[in-house]
This record gives structure tokens, C-alpha cells and sequence, in this order.
């Protein structure tokens, strides 16, 4: 007899937790505690063999290459920001689905400004694909990175556009902001550990393919 081999996921809480749960489900997984309410960073399993641990969104990349989990769910937005060094990608989930977009305030003449060929000052927490976006459309931007609340950036001056995730719109609304571009669409993929996926393959395998065949369609 072989001892079960561990395995530790890394989520963030709110909605990737909320929206991976049914995955889990799917795969036999139950977390028996509410992160909501329990202090805990670390969340037992209804399997002794798997833990949930609780990380911030963008830290989720970081742990998992590292190996302080051996898979996690991470928004694109967030991976494509940390590079995804180091990570296996076997899955798009479709979950905490919304998109990358610019936005600007209701005054600002967004497609005059880049058909003058003027300098934009962008706010935005997503600089490596802002940067990528706008060195593509040949756009010359002054990127500033903000760790938040980016809506107040252009309805204080500090910029003349945003690039923000954007789902309902209703943020940008509240804000006096337009939408003026979409870059691209966002969901959550599933992040491995390459060493964990060789060294514990029999354990790593199912779960993959169980969280393949519950992929929410549409
Ligand atoms: P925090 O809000 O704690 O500062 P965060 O913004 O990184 O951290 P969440 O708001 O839970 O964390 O977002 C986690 C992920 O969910 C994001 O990386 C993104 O992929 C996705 N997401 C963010 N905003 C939305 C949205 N409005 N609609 C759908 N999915 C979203
Ligand atoms: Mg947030």
C-alpha cells in the first residue's frame, strides 16, 4: 500500500473561489469550510489527500510555479501579466468570464487622439498588456501603474484612458466612463507545476480531466 500523494490547490477568494467550486464538485472535491467566514488560509477537503489554499488573484501564478501549490486557477488577465513561466496551461475553465478593455471619460476623444498620433496616458494594473496592445495599434502611451480603483484615474486628470476588466459595465457607467475598446476576452485557466505534474501524475491526471468534462459551455 502507497501513501496517498498530497495535493494542494491554490484559489483566490470570492468569485474564483465561488466559481471553481462546482468544478471541484465535479471532480469529488468538496471544500468543508466557507472562506468567508472561516479565518483560515488553509481549507481541508472531503479528500485527507487535497487542500485549498487561499492566496491573493495575483499571487495565485506565483505560488504555483514555485511550487507552494501544485495547481491553481488564475484569471488570463492576471497570467498574462506574471508571464506564466514555469506553468503548465492545460485548461481554459470559462469561468469569471469579462474582458480587457480601454476606457475613457465621456469628453475624451479617444479615436481623435490616437488617428493625431498624440501621447495617451494610460492608468492601468495590466501594463504588460497595455503595452503589448498599444505598441501593436502603434499608439504612443505614458502607461502609469495603479494597484486599483482605476475608474478615478481619468476623473481626477492623472490619465486620459484606462485599461480595466470590464463585465457588465456598469462600473464604467456609475464612473462617466466609455468603453471604447475591447482588447481582448478574460476567463480562468488552470495552472500546474511542472515538476508536480511528472512527480504526481496519477493524482494530477484525473483531476484534469474531471475539471475538463465540468467546463461550464457557454
Ligand atoms: P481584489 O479585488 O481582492 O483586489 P482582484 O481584483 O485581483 O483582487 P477579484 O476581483 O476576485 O480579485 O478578481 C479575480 C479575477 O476574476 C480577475 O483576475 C479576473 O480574471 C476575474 N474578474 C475580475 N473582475 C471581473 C469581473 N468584473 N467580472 C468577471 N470576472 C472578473
Ligand atoms: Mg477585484
Amino acid at each position: 500500500m502507497t501513501a496517498a500523494t498530497n495535493i494542494t490547490l491554490a484559489l483566490s477568494k470570492g468569485r474564483i473561489f465561488e466559481e471553481t467550486l462546482p468544478l471541484l464538485k465535479a471532480a469529488g472535491i468538496e471544500v468543508t469550510e466557507d472562506p468567508e467566514t472561516s479565518r483560515k488560509l488553509i481549507l481541508p477537503t472531503n479528500r485527507p489527500d487535497v487542500r485549498v489554499v487561499l492566496v491573493r488573484a495575483t499571487d495565485v501564478p506565483t505560488y504555483v510555479q514555485h511550487g507552494g501549490a501544485d495547481l491553481g486557477v488564475v484569471g488570463l488577465d492576471v497570467l498574462l501579466e506574471h508571464g506564466g513561466q514555469g506553468l503548465y496551461q492545460p485548461l481554459d475553465l470559462r469561468i469569471a468570464k469579462c474582458r480587457m478593455s480601454v476606457a475613457v471619460r465621456a469628453d475624451f476623444d479617444y479615436a481623435a487622439a490616437v488617428k493625431q498620433g498624440s501621447r495617451i496616458r494610460v492608468a492601468t494594473k495590466y501594463v504588460s498588456v497595455a503595452r503589448d496592445h498599444f505598441a501593436d495599434k502603434g499608439v504612443h502611451v505614458d502607461l502609469i501603474k495603479l494597484y486599483g480603483s482605476m475608474e478615478l484615474a481619468p476623473l481626477t486628470g492623472l490619465a486620459d484612458a484606462i485599461v480595466d476588466l470590464v463585465s457588465t459595465g456598469s462600473t464604467l457607467k456609475a464612473n462617466h466612463l466609455l468603453e471604447v475598446e475591447r482588447i481582448m476576452d478574460i476567463s480562468s485557466r488552470l495552472v500546474v507545476n511542472q515538476a508536480a505534474l511528472k512527480l504526481k501524475r496519477e493524482a494530477i491526471r484525473p483531476l484534469i480531466d474531471a475539471f475538463a468534462a465540468a467546463i461550464p459551455q457557454e
